[in-house]
């Protein structure tokens, strides 16, 4: 990290601001120049705080040479990151799809939707049972009563399942559930990311509606200093001013991860574009864009759906999705 000074500063000043410096702990080295002095910081940076450096008076500018986040970064693990999740591998060339219903409804509406999307190619089934509604009126899940459903499911298909968690304290019902998703609206729950840490599974972390990707990548840091190296990351579409689809889907971060991180990226084009219509071309626009896996919710009966039906696939729209993923992916890619 680089702390550029302000034109001509005291020598008291400066001296003061590198024994501040060196308290903190960084070592510091400090070159005077004809225009500009610049106080070079040296080692770990990751703990600086970046806006009270620049706020102090003799500090004109600070510059991060290194990302704030470390277990992350590509810079540090410079092989893609490939994840075992139930026997399925993901990551470093292994592409797989996550198909199932927004949320469990029932073990017979799970069961009919594993058995189609297993037929047509899906690796991992998902479902929600713990549901984060934006109205307390709208269904909440089944909970506990959704994870065994999803077990069963399991059981039956040999897929195996990926839910959301909402709450550190239920943790302990998780403990068959092969990737536990983070979602967007949790993504900064910073208490839930670093319990998830001696979860001794992967973790599924998507980006949040607001959030950046850096601050993806930090929340992904927090579960990784947490004690679990296991993130894949997930590009669901972020708020912008637009209002024709659900959210905006973000393409381009999934090559910016890409270069950034060793963590397999993984889309989700339901929650991106909210329109089933849409979930085909942005399902081929991922795996072409070089995702490390699409997730997408499909319903036995989306009208009836008790959330999410609008974006819900039918199980044989699912099945032309995915023939037409395998397409681009044979084009482009070599299959592991
Ligand atoms: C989901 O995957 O069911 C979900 C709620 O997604 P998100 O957190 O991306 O809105
Ligand atoms: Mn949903």
């Amino acid at each position: 990290m680089i702390v550029i000074l302000k034109q001509n500063p005291a020598q008291a000043q400066v001296d003061k601001l590198v024994s501040w410096l060196n308290d903190k702990g960084y070592d510091t080295n400090v070159s005077v120049g004809r225009q500009e002095t610049i106080i070079g910081l040296i080692g770990d940076t990751s703990s600086v705080d970046v806006d009270l450096l620049r706020s102090l008076e003799v500090v004109e500018d600070v510059k991060r040479i290194t990302e704030p986040y470390k277990n992350a970064n590509r810079k540090f693990h410079t092989d893609d990151t490939v994840i075992n999740v139930g026997g399925v591998k993901i990551g470093g060339g292994h592409f797989q799809v996550i198909a199932g219903p927004c949320s469990v409804e029932s073990r017979e509406q799970v069961t009919e939707i594993a058995k189609c999307v297993k037929a047509a190619g899906a690796t991992l089934l998902r479902g929600g049972a713990f549901k984060p509604r934006t109205s307390p009126y709208s269904f909440q899940g089944l909970r506990e009563e959704g994870i065994d459903i999803l077990l069963e499911a399991k059981a039956e298909t040999g897929l195996p399942i990926v839910t959301e968690i909402m709450d550190a304290a239920h943790l302990p019902l998780f403990g068959d559930v092969d990737l536990i998703q983070v979602g967007a609206r949790n993504m900064q729950n910073f208490e839930l990311l670093r319990s998830l840490g001696g979860a001794g599974k992967p973790i599924l972390l998507k980006r949040g509606l607001a959030n950046t990707i850096q601050e993806l990548l930090m929340s992904a840091e927090y579960i990784m200093a947490s004690g679990n190296p296991d993130i894949i990351l997930c590009e669901r579409g972020i708020r912008t001013f637009e209002t024709a689809t659900r959210n905006t889907l973000d393409l381009s971060a999934v090559p910016v991860l890409h270069r950034l991180s060793h963590l397999p990226v993984i889309v989700d084009p339901s929650h991106a574009t909210g329109e089933s219509w849409l979930v085909r071309p942005t399902s081929v626009a991922s795996a072409a864009i070089g995702a490390d896996g699409i997730m997408i919710e499909v319903h036995n009966d989306p009208p009836h759906a008790l959330c999410d039906g609008a974006q819900a696939l039918t199980c044989e729209a699912f099945a032309d999705v995915m023939g037409d993923i395998n397409a681009v992916r044979a084009a482009m890619f070599a299959e592991k």
